[in-house]
């Protein structure tokens, strides 16, 4: 950030002096041409050119080209200013990624072509469909339609209700229902809800369309979202003067359009066992967190002389927090063996309450007996009982 900051400035730097040059190149030109236009006026009056026009004439051509080479010469000077922005940009920001990659990983086709299909999933999973079927065709990846066919239809209906038309995903969680209301989903209530806010933000004259709608569509929601149908039924009564000023003005607010937007991703993914986010752009958004803490550890190693600690294995040199968008899971990791618990070597509860992995228990064992490495209570191994996150 303050790198951005620093270039900024610079660039502050540049726009003002371009300001500066241009106001005063245009006033400078401004009075210029206006004067020999006064000068060209009085010489088509006159037929023949007196000693005195002459010498006017002569001073204004002398004049221009004063002028000419003096905008010439601000405008070089302005040249150092945009080079500073450039050396800003080099000064300031890092190029060489080169220690904090490996460039192996993407070695040999099948890693290649691994990484070509995440990459066609990604623009598949946000509708540029054309991009898509286009790296499909030149790195010869085959998709199943079965697998692109739930993300057209997603992004057909978000592009629905960009525009405001609910209908395609109103349809769709009448098709869904009975599986979006065993995830205790709302998406339906809050699409019918924008819909019949609709109806009532029209005026008096939609009140029979909207009781209707209402009838037809919210009955089925009471016992769920009793509070927000009787809200929605309250605007009823101020119809005649207008919802805008009435208690039920926080109803009209726009952003429940872009809330029904998320809703709907998020809602329609977790039916289909997706995950929200394109798992790329996850990856990608982590890598950019992750990277200036890595370039810092990175010259701090350089400069104590310890470059040869992390030589790129599979493990970061230090822990880096994505915050909480990017936990997706809790994970246990063994404080004895230092090792992340897998399906193999689950977490295993002590009955003293430390939690220690399987493999960890099995290596302090001694004929059958176990001293907990941390308080140190002596039990059996056996009554260790593995724990689930
Ligand atoms: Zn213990």
């Amino acid at each position: 950030m303050e790198a951005c900051n620093t270039v900024e400035r610079e660039l502050d730097k540049v726009l003002l002096k371009f300001t500066d040059i241009n106001d005063q190149a245009g006033a400078v030109l401004r009075d210029l041409i206006s004067e020999i236009e006064t000068f060209k006026r009085e010489l088509d009056q006159d037929q023949e050119l007196t000693p005195k026009q002459i010498e006017i004439l002569k001073q204004s051509v002398s004049k221009v080209r004063d002028t000419v080479h003096r905008l010439a010469t601000d405008h070089r000077e302005s040249h150092s200013t945009v080079s500073k922005v450039g050396k800003a940009i080099d000064r300031n920001f890092i190029a060489d990624f080169a220690s904090t990659s490996r460039e192996d990983v993407f070695n040999g086709t099948e890693k290649t072509q691994l990484l070509n299909q995440v990459i066609c999933q990604h623009f598949y999973r946000q509708g540029m469909l054309d991009i898509a079927e286009e790296l499909a065709a030149e790195t010869g990846i085959k998709t199943d339609d079965s697998k692109k066919e739930p993300f057209n239809e997603l992004n057909k209906i978000l592009d629905c209700l960009k525009q405001r038309n609910l209908e395609p995903a109103l349809e769709w969680t009448k098709n869904h229902r009975d599986a979006l209301l065993a995830q205790n989903s709302s998406l339906e209530f809050k699409l019918h809800r924008l819909q019949f806010i609709r109806l009532v933000q029209q005026g008096p004259s939609s009140q029979a369309e909207a009781v209707m709608y209402a009838r037809k569509n919210l009955t089925q929601f009471v016992t769920r979202h009793e509070k927000e149908v009787q809200s929605l039924m309250g605007t009823l009564l101020y119809l005649p003067n207008g919802i805008q000023s009435s208690p039920y003005s926080h109803l009209l607010d726009p952003n429940l359009w872009l809330d029904i937007h998320d809703v709907f991703t998020k809602e329609a993914c977790t039916l289909l066992g997706l995950s929200v986010d394109s798992p790329l752009s996850v990856c990608v958004n982590a890598g950019c967190t992750a990277l200036p803490a890595l370039l810092n550890i990175k010259q701090v190693m350089q400069q104590r002389q310890v470059t040869n600690i992390w030589n790129g294995k599979d493990e970061l040199p230090i822990e880096i927090d994505l915050g909480k968008q990017s936990r997706y899971h809790s994970v246990f990791a063994c404080p004895i063996l230092r090792q992340q618990s897998t399906e193999n070597n689950p977490p295993m509860k002590l009955v003293c309450g430390h939690v220690i992995s399987r493999d960890a228990l099995n290596k302090l064992t001694n004929s059958n007996k176990l001293k907990c490495p941390y308080c140190p209570v002596e039990q059996n191994p056996e009554d260790a009982r593995l724990i689930y996150f």
